[in-house]
């Protein structure tokens, strides 16, 4: 696709990085077929092609409408079009890069910058987070049903491991998990424990910056990324073997710390080497021996699989290769490739849309009548709890000795 840039954008880094993520594109139209919000509404401006399109116009143009803010925001950034693309289009970066150059060139009325603003704080703070959820979780038996689904009981996370083993990795507890579902990284640190491995958290470690990267706050993501990586940086040089994460959004954006930091002379290397020991920590498992965790394989399940998982970590089958050599039996759920709706902060800023594509993924996930569902972030569990049938964990939990 040719680029005749604006004379805004010339000789700008971005407009150079857009040029180049442009002339992948041969608007073939592949990507249309698994594209979620285009299956839904068949609008070619909520496709990827159509978006596209919409971020090379104002790159050319230099001017934007609230419309392009419309069909910019309705993107999940769940990347399935990058798995269809036959040309090798990286779709999320010229996404990211659209919508920062949207947020300068139309801007939004005060109170939605305002709204979302908060909501950033709000999500990205973890403090902030758990009294808001503490909060809604003692009020939440006198809540109206539809907002009472949306939080999720209090859970206790049950007895830590006290032994202290030579083998040491770091763990990324994040932001919304350790609040929300704190049973996860909970069973986590059992696991691996049982398998002869620390999990250590670096307490001043905290939201990956993947929330504030996607709602085009750059800077601030900047500012998450770099002080992750002051906090792990001791560990690190201590020989930390991985940094875990139990959330494959956090994954995804861990993977890309090196490339965002690529032009910071300060954080380069370190953020390089963080990308190199990131681990999901399915990743983790696979090399280890299963068997000592005598897991009970009792239930039916059906997994599914995120799109950070499959789109942006492009290892589709992780979560059901592992369940399988642990001995689950896995029950097959159609159309694995596209998205539950629930993409950080998609849910609650396109609350209509998500639950329509909640609603496709959970009668697909539902066809087998499976148990459990089992799948691997916290956003598309909280998700896709509060609308299914049968109770959504995340795959850790079936592992877990307590
Ligand atoms: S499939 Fe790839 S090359 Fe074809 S229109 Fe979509 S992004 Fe462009
Ligand atoms: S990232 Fe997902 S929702 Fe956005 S254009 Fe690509 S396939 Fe469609």
């Amino acid at each position: 696709m040719h680029l005749d840039l604006h004379p805004d954008f010339k000789g700008t880094s971005q407009g150079e990085q857009a040029r180049h993520l442009l002339s992948a594109c041969v608007h073939c139209g592949f990507c249309l077929a698994t594209c979620p919000t285009y299956l839904d509404n068949r609008d070619e401006r909520d496709s990827p092609r159509g978006r596209i399109y919409l971020i090379k116009q104002l790159l050319e143009t230099g001017q934007a409408s609230a419309r392009t803010h419309t069909h910019l925001d309705r993107c999940l950034g769940c990347r399935s079009c990058e798995t269809t693309c036959p040309s090798g289009m990286q779709y999320g970066q010229l996404l990211d890069l659209g919508r920062e150059l949207m947020e300068h060139r139309a801007p939004r009325p005060a109170t939605q910058t305002g709204g979302r603003w908060l909501l950033r704080r709000a999500i990205a703070n973890r403090r902030l987070f758990s009294s808001a959820l503490r909060l809604g979780q003692l009020l939440r038996p006198l809540l109206p049903r539809f907002l009472r689904d949306q939080i999720p009981p209090r859970v206790h996370p049950g007895a830590l491991p006290t032994r202290v083993h030579a083998r040491k990795m770091l763990l990324l507890e994040g932001c919304v998990q350790s609040a929300a579902t704190p049973l996860t990284n909970a069973a986590a640190r059992r696991v691996f424990d049982r398998l002869g491995i620390s999990l250590v958290a670096a307490p001043r470690a905290g939201c990956c910056g993947a929330l504030n990267h996607h709602m085009a706050a750059h800077p601030d993501a900047l500012q998450d990324i770099r002080r992750n990586i002051d906090a792990w940086w001791p560990a690190i040089e201590a020989g930390a073997e991985a940094i875990v994460t139990t959330a494959t959004g956090c994954g995804s954006m861990l993977a890309d710390y090196g490339r965002l930091l690529a032009a910071d002379e300060a954080y380069a290397d370190r953020a390089r080497r963080v990308s190199e020991l990131a681990r999901d920590a399915a990743q983790v498992l696979l090399d280890e021996d299963l068997e000592a965790l005598g897991a009970a394989a009792r239930e039916r399940v059906a997994v599914h699989t995120p799109c950070s998982l499959q789109h942006a970590l492009q290892q589709p089958q992780l979560i059901t290769g592992l369940l399988t050599r642990a001995g689950f039996e896995l029950v097959p759920a159609p159309d694995s490739h596209l998205c539950c709706g629930s993409a950080g902060s998609y849910s609650i800023l396109q609350p209509a849309l998500a639950k329509r594509l909640r609603q496709r993924k959970l009668e697909a996930l539902e066809t087998n009548a499976p148990e459990l569902i089992a799948t691997a972030n916290v956003g598309c569990q909280l998700h896709l709890q509060a609308g299914a049938s049968v109770p959504v964990v995340h795959w850790l939990q079936l592992l877990d000795p307590a």
